[in-house]
């Protein structure tokens, strides 16, 4: 067998978060490998956050002139999918070509191979028929695929994942899907908005099940509001497609029919893949489990949805942050070792790399790699209203045992809401830790429920003690003051 090509470090998956460390360690001077399948950027820029954030940029621009009547007139609507079918092709997407993405990896000098990527022992991947072995490590960033449920009928339909759903340059003019957590909601308002008919048909007994159920309560009203018809409590047990239409029976014998059926019900990182057992890491686990530094295991690293520590952007990229200043610790050490006079070229980048990680605002300094904290990851639905939460709802954190207290107020009961008048929906949710003084949870519903979450998680994050948060100002008349009055009848 061929000897391996040495290479300093291997990135197997090129999207949010893999990018980001193979472009970094890159441009600190290493030589990195970056591998990917599919499109650099992975699912985040070509069928996830931006251009389903786009869609409802034009849904909500819909929603808003619907609002015209009674506060300022009226308006006429015609809403037309085609702007935004052409935004996502031409603007968000490139036509779902990576070409920008794959020359902004090799500008700052990174090399890149389209393939697979699979590890074939400590440090080694192979790809196609390219073998290398990393010196400092190799870095997983594989991500997840739609988790599809073994439905009765379901595998041989022509089903929509996510993909497909923002990929779409006619509107059906039915739609059921299967999902009412956060991806599900978000699609399904944007395309009620557009007139689509849509079902949401849920397992557990309400949408949005891991947030606060207010804000389920909220969400699923905003939506009916829409038009959108929501069936909790049904688990489907068969899906059939007649060559037009797609029939979902549930348990109990209903029966929910529809032009199209959008399967949103999670997602899964495919660990089987990967070649763990070659590094004797079980690969019939859900997710890659890591360490405060995003270790695997030695000299293997993840980062990203497949981490199962937050299936979001920003996790990638907190958790990349680690990564590239742990690989740039270990990269420095081993050249310093090599080179006692510290005159290496590449430690300079490096350094040079760190300093700006530190600059940019990570947590840690040049030289100390920071540790993943995910108390106050914060995580917003982009529905209207928003749900923005961050760290624990109050049912997590009296199952923890932890002396709750809870304060509440409703947006429509601020003088801010008061004048935003129609669309005013939502309201401030704090959780408490009464013997610590400090807020371990809070959720903010409303128009701009996660811009407001961003006090919120500051407080959390930095453990800000509620008494010094009931004597801060408020700025009147905003959203936030909303937090003031939950903050005030904490009990
Ligand atoms: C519809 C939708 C909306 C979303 N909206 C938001 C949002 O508003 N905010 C937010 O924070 N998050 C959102 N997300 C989640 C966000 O997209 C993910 O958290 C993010 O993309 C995760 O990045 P990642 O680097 O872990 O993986 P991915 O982006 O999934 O990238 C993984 C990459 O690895 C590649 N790969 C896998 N295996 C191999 C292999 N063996 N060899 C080579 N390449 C491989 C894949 O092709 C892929 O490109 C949304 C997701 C969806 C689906």
């Amino acid at each position: 067998m061929a000897e391996p090509e040495q290479v300093d470090v291997v990135v197997v998956g090129l999207g949010v978060g893999g990018e980001e460390v193979a472009g970094r360690l890159a441009e600190a001077g290493l030589s990195v490998v970056g591998i990917e399948r599919n499109l650099v950027g992975g699912e985040c820029p070509y069928w996830g956050c931006i251009p389903s954030k786009m869609m409802i940029r034009a849904a909500n621009a819909l929603a808003e002139a619907r609002r015209v009547d009674g506060l300022a007139g009226t308006a006429q609507v015609r809403p037309d999918w085609a702007p935004v079918a052409k935004r996502i092709r031409e603007e968000a997407t490139d036509t779902w070509n990576d070409r920008v993405a794959v020359e902004r990896f090799t500008g700052r000098g990174g090399r890149f191979v389209r393939g697979s990527g699979r590890l074939e022992g400590p440090g080694r991947v192979r790809v196609g028929d390219q073998f290398f072995q990393a010196r400092y490590g190799v870095v997983l960033g594989t991500g997840t695929r739609p988790a599809v449920p073994p439905i009765d009928g379901l595998a041989g339909t022509p089903y929509w994942t996510n993909r497909e759903a923002i990929e779409v340059e006619e509107l059906p003019e039915s739609l059921l899907v299967l999902g009412g957590g956060a991806i599900g909601l978000e699609l399904s308002q944007v395309f009620a908005r557009f007139g689509v008919r849509v079902t949401v048909v849920e397992a557990m007994d309400r949408v949005l099940a891991v947030e606060e159920p207010e804000a389920s309560e909220v969400a699923a009203a905003a939506l009916r509001a829409d038009g959108v018809e929501i069936h909790t409590g049904v688990r489907a047990e068969r899906v059939d497609h007649d060559g037009e239409r797609f029939t979902l029976r549930g348990a109990g014998g209903v029966e929910f029919t529809g032009e199209r059926l959008l399967v949103v019900t999670g997602r899964r990182a495919h660990l089987d893949e990967l070649g763990l057992d070659t590094v004797g890491v079980d690969a019939s686990q859900r997710y890659l489990p890591v360490d405060d530094r995003m270790q695997v295991t030695d000299g293997l690293w993840a980062v990203g949805d497949v981490t199962g520590e937050g299936a979001f952007t920003h996790v990638a990229m907190y958790q990349a942050a680690i990564v590239i200043a742990d690989l740039l610790d270990r990269a420095r050490h081993a050249r310093a070792g090599a080179d006692p006079s510290g005159t290496a070229s590449v430690v300079g980048g490096a350094m040079g790399a760190a300093s700006a990680l530190s600059a940019s605002g990570s947590s840690g300094s040049a030289g100390t790699v920071p540790r993943a904290d995910y108390r106050a990851l914060p995580r917003v639905t982009f529905t209207d209203p928003e749900v923005g939460a961050v760290g624990l709802t109050e049912e997590q954190a009296r199952a923890r045992g932890i002396n709750v207290q809870v304060g509440f107020s409703k947006l429509a009961d601020s003088t801010r809401g008061w004048i935003h008048r129609v669309g005013d929906e939502g309201f401030i949710k704090v959780v408490a830790d009464a013997d610590q003084g400090v807020l371990i949870g809070a959720t903010s519903v409303g128009p701009a429920g996660g811009e407001v979450l961003s006090g919120l998680v500051v407080a959390v994050h930095g453990a800000v003690p509620v008494s010094q948060l009931r004597h801060m100002i408020y700025a009147y008349p905003t959203f936030h003051r909303a937090i003031e009055a939950a903050l005030g009848n904490l009990h």
